[in-house]
This record gives C-alpha cells, sequence and structure tokens, in this order.
C-alpha cells in the first residue's frame, strides 16, 4: 500500500469512538496500528506536552536508539516516533493534539474531557473501550549541573545509553539501591572501567539476589551513605561528580563520566487514580500476562503498567496486546448485541 503522508493533529467535533487511545509513544502507537488495520477507528490523543513529553513520548527526548529491531543502523529517538506515528495515520487512526485531562470509567461508554473542558461536567466524549498508554518518566534528582549533563554523561537508562562512547572504559556512578540500580550498575560494568553504587542509606532496597551479585561484582564498589550533590564537566561532559556523606555531611570529589539515575519512575497515572487498581508506586496493575485492568473495557500499556522492563519494545509489545484484547471484547460484546 502507498504511504500516506501524515496530517499534522486535527481538532475534531465531539466524538463517540469505539476505541480511545491515550498516549503517543511506542504503546500507544502500537495498538493504533493494530486497531487501525482491524477498522476499529481508533482515535489516539497524542498529548499536548502532556506529563512534560512533546508528542511521542520518552522516546523524543533522546539520540540514537540502538536495541528497536528493524534499524540496524540506529535511529534518533524523534524520528523513530515519527515513523510511529506516520503508521498510524497511515492505517487511519485519527491523531489529536490534545491531552486528556479527565476521565470517568465509573460506566461504559466512558467519559472522557479534553484539557481546557474538564470543568465542564457537559463537554464530554465518549468511548466503549480505552487503551491507557501515558507512560511514565524517569525521577531526576535537580542537582546543578544536571540539565547541562543531561545526553552528555548523565542519563536515566543504562540499558539504553551504556554502550555509548563516552562511557568506554571510564569511571561510571550509578545512584540509587534497588534492583534497577543493582541491575544497571552489573550492566554498567561491560563498558566502564569500573562501576561506583551511590546508595543514600546504609543498606540495599534490592532484592538478595541482586544485591548478592552487585556486591560480589569486582567492578562495582558501593558507597554507602553518599548522594551525589552536583554534576561537574569539561567541554560540555561530565567528568566530576560532588558527592555528600548523608551521615557526616562531609563533601568529596568522584572523577567520573557517567551518572546513571536508578531511583525509580513515576508512572502517569494521575488521570486514573481511585478508578483504576494501581500499585503501591501508582503503576496500573493488569491481570498477569494481559493488559487488562481491573475495569472490563480499560486495557493499560507500556510503561504506565511496567516498572520491570521499562523500554521500547516492550512498550510496543503490550500495545499490540491491548488492541487485540480490546479488539476481542468489542467482537464479543457485538455478538452478543451490546
Ligand atoms: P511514553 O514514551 O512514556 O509516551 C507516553 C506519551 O503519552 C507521552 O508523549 C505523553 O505526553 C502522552 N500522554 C501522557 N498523558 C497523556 C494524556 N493524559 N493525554 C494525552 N497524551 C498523554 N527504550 C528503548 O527501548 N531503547 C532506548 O534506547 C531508549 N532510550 C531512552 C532514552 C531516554 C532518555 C528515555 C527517557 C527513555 C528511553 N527508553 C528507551 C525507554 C522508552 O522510551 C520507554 O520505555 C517507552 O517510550 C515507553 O513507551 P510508552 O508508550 O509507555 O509511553
Ligand atoms: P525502587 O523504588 O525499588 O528503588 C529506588 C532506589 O533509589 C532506592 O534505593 C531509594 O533509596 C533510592 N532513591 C530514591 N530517591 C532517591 C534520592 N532522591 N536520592 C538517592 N537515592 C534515592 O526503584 P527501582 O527502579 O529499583 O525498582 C522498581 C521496581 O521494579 C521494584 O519493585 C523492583 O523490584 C522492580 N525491578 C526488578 C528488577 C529485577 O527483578 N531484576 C529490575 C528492576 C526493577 P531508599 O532505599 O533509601 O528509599
Amino acid at each position: 500500500m502507498a504511504p500516506i503522508t501524515p496530517s499534522k493533529g486535527v481538532k475534531s467535533t465531539k466524538l463517540h469512538s469505539k476505541v480511545v487511545i491515550i498516549g503517543s509513544g511506542p504503546a500507544g502507537h502500537t495498538a493504533a496500528v493494530y486497531l487501525s488495520r482491524a477498522n476499529l477507528n481508533p482515535v489516539l490523543f497524542e498529548g499536548f506536552l502532556a506529563n512534560g513529553f512533546a508528542a511521542g513520548g520518552q522516546l523524543t527526548t533522546t539520540t540514537d536508539v540502538e536495541n528497536y529491531p528493524g534499524f540496524p543502523d540506529g535511529v534518533l529517538g524523534g524520528e523513530l516516533t515519527e515513523k510511529f506515528r506516520q503508521q498510524s495515520i497511515r492505517f487511519g487512526t485519527i491523531v489529536i493534539t490534545e491531552t486528556i485531562s479527565k476521565l470517568d470509567l465509573s460506566v461504559r461508554p466512558f467519559k472522557y474531557w479534553r484539557e481546557g473542558a474538564e470543568g465542564d461536567p457537559n463537554a464530554f466524549e465518549t468511548a466503549d473501550a480505552i487503551i491507557l498508554a501515558t507512560g511514565a518518566s524517569a525521577k531526576r534528582l535537580n542537582l546543578p549541573g544536571e540539565d547541562t549533563y543531561w545526553n552528555n554523561g548523565i542519563s536515566a537508562c543504562a540499558v539504553c545509553d551504556g554502550a555509548v562512547p563516552i562511557f568506554r572504559n571510564k569511571p561510571l556512578a550509578v545512584v540509587g539501591g534497588g534492583d534497577s540500580a543493582a541491575e544497571e550498575a552489573t550492566f554498567l560494568t561491560k563498558y566502564g572501567s569500573h562501576v561506583y553504587v551511590l546508595v543514600r542509606r546504609d543498606k540495599l532496597r534490592a532484592s538478595d539476589i541482586m544485591a548478592k551479585r552487585l556486591l560480589s561484582n569486582p567492578k562495582i564498589t558501593v558507597l554507602w551513605n553518599t548522594v551525589p550533590i552536583e554534576a561537574q564537566g569539561k567541554n560540555g561532559l561530565l567528568s566530576n561528580i560532588r558527592l555528600k556523606d548523608t551521615k557526616t555531611g562531609e563533601e568529596r570529589d568522584l572523577p567520573a563520566n557517567g551518572l546513571f539515575y536508578a531511583i525509580g519512575h513515576t508512572p502517569a497515572t494521575e488521570l486514573v487514580k481511585g478508578q483504576l487498581e494501581t500499585d503501591a508506586e501508582g503503576y496500573v496493575i493488569t491481570v498477569p500476562g494481559t493488559t487488562l485492568t481491573n475495569v472490563k473495557g480499560v486495557f493499560a500499556a507500556g510503561d504506565v503498567q511496567d516498572k520491570r522492563y521499562r523500554q521500547a519494545i516492550t512498550s510496543a509489545g503490550t500495545g499490540c496486546m491491548a488492541a487485540l484484547e480490546a479488539e476481542k471484547l468489542l467482537a464479543e460484546e457485538e455478538e452478543l448485541g451490546h
């Protein structure tokens, strides 16, 4: 089929849709591709700087993506998200450049409000099914120097960025003491000369097995009761981390060319607070092995329900699952005459 030129996001009038997708990362767009190819005429709200991200999601904030299959030479994050969008539109998805600010999931069809309309109880539109693909954002420390060296030594994803040349055979640091920190530090030992793990307490939060792996690795040193307080560098690249001892208040320097944040993520679930079951950290809980939430007709895909993998490809995978599950539900209901 000939490619169709993507439209700019359109502003639409009132809608009732079979399926509305909220979010425009790999999860949302993969769901859109499947649903539009199944003739379900999905509407995808890509957001207008929703949750602090441009439409397209977290990948718009990065340069090279080297682990997404199909791109043997890598692809720029922004280019990949634009391709996702083009593919959704090619098959008929209506992409709307607005943010959904309010949802009512108490009855079907579900009601939703666009940003700006949430104050008017009658300004809602409706959908028989909703795919929530609003993503997540890595927690940051807001250190002095953080903005300067973000993507130039500081990263929130070792698996994504660890292999880049600026980290090769250089001292690196990971901040955090959970499973992510343990996993990322271990991963980074493949690239860095040595990895320091900055733990703010005298204890790890990581599970026993991950902690054991971390502590027994000769290329890793845990610096207990330690937090970074400033990122410093040369020629635009990180080269030093100013550290503080949380017990004594003493400060010192750690020469390092990489600082990886592993202090948790915040899922974008404000919209469904009190309506969908979430865990203690706010991630949507899905029935294991599916994207089904506790509300029939609402499916969650991507980072909003995944604190374990948090990758573009896993988000795309769950986006596909959500679409197939939504399609199945709607087909069953149609058969029963609902
Ligand atoms: P997201 O990408 O988080 O996108 C969600 C989108 O939904 C956002 O655009 C947001 O604005 C929008 N949205 C949110 N709320 C609303 C709303 N209420 N209404 C409308 N829209 C809304 N992964 C890899 O596999 N390889 C990499 O190399 C890689 N590099 C990365 C580099 C960086 C710097 C970061 C931050 C992440 C990286 N990741 C990488 C992780 C990857 O980007 C995420 O796992 C993936 O993007 C998650 O996809 P998602 O579809 O769940 O949502
Ligand atoms: P966690 O919330 O488990 O851990 C966050 C870590 O960061 C904690 O050690 C915390 O310290 C520290 N931290 C938080 N804020 C700051 C701060 N401002 N300054 C310094 N340190 C800070 O997040 P993870 O991402 O590690 O894990 C999330 C979930 O995903 C967990 O359930 C985990 O088990 C799971 N996971 C599992 C993996 C696996 O099984 N292989 C791999 C990755 C994640 P403190 O302890 O003092 O609060």
